[in-house]
């Protein structure tokens, strides 16, 4: 009989085996346009994300640049990823905040990038793991929120709540893998109709038999 800490820690190897490659994740190069890239992505596609970006990070290269963007012009220049207005704003204010607080750099401290316009928590802990290798939480966003409690790792269905009982299954080591696996396998089988005749963990998952009915 497994132990639950077990129970995740299998199911996290069996995605490491079935899924060579993890992503596709947004592009990015420094902390700065891994901030915006990941700020856009919110509701809207990776591709979408990398196909913005282009021409954006070839233009604004520097907090001080997204400060003193026209409004309008950086609306028109990331419109094919809707919300495109809000997020707009969102890098504008990332900007000026940078520029005003920071040096023009991205904070290394979670509590100092929830200050920033658009950043949660979720945000903040990619930020920090991918850009600067400190594992401060799971990030939990839509994958992870509805992969959790379906693998049976959580019987929350609040993000907060959900991070923290992940946090008990697996170390901080592990963080970021966690949220990439699940966010590959919540792509490509865990979908919202789940593909579970075809899933690496089906034995694991108490939600398979509800599925496959
Ligand atoms: S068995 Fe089904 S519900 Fe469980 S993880 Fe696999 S695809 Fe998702």
């Amino acid at each position: 009989m497994m132990t639950e800490k077990q129970h995740a820690q299998e199911i996290l190897r069996r995605f490491k085996k079935t899924y060579p490659v993890r992503g596709p994740f947004v592009a990015w190069k420094n902390p700065l346009e891994l901030l915006i890239g990941t700020v856009l992505s919110a509701q809207t596609t990776d591709k979408k994300v990398n196909q913005v970006t282009r021409g954006l990070f070839q233009k604004y290269k520097t907090a001080e640049d997204y400060a003193e963007a026209d409004i309008a012009t950086l609306e028109e220049e990331i419109y094919s990823i809707g919300f495109y207005r809000v997020k707009a704003k969102f890098l504008k204010g990332i900007g000026e905040k940078l520029a005003a607080e920071f040096h023009g750099r991205v904070p290394e401290r979670l509590d100092d990038l929830l200050t920033l316009p658009g950043v949660a928590k979720k945000t903040a802990h990619l930020i920090l793991a991918k850009a600067f290798g400190k594992m401060t939480g799971i990030a939990v966003d839509t994958h992870v929120l509805r992969l959790s409690p379906r693998l049976g790792l959580s019987q929350n269905t609040n993000p907060e709540k959900i991070g923290v009982d992940l946090e008990k299954w697996y170390d901080p080591p592990q963080f970021l893998e966690v949220n990439e696996y699940f966010i590959t396998h919540g792509r490509k089988i865990c979908v919202k109709n789940p593909k579970c005749s075809i899933c690496p963990v089906k034995d694991l998952c108490p939600s398979a038999k509800k599925f496959m009915v």
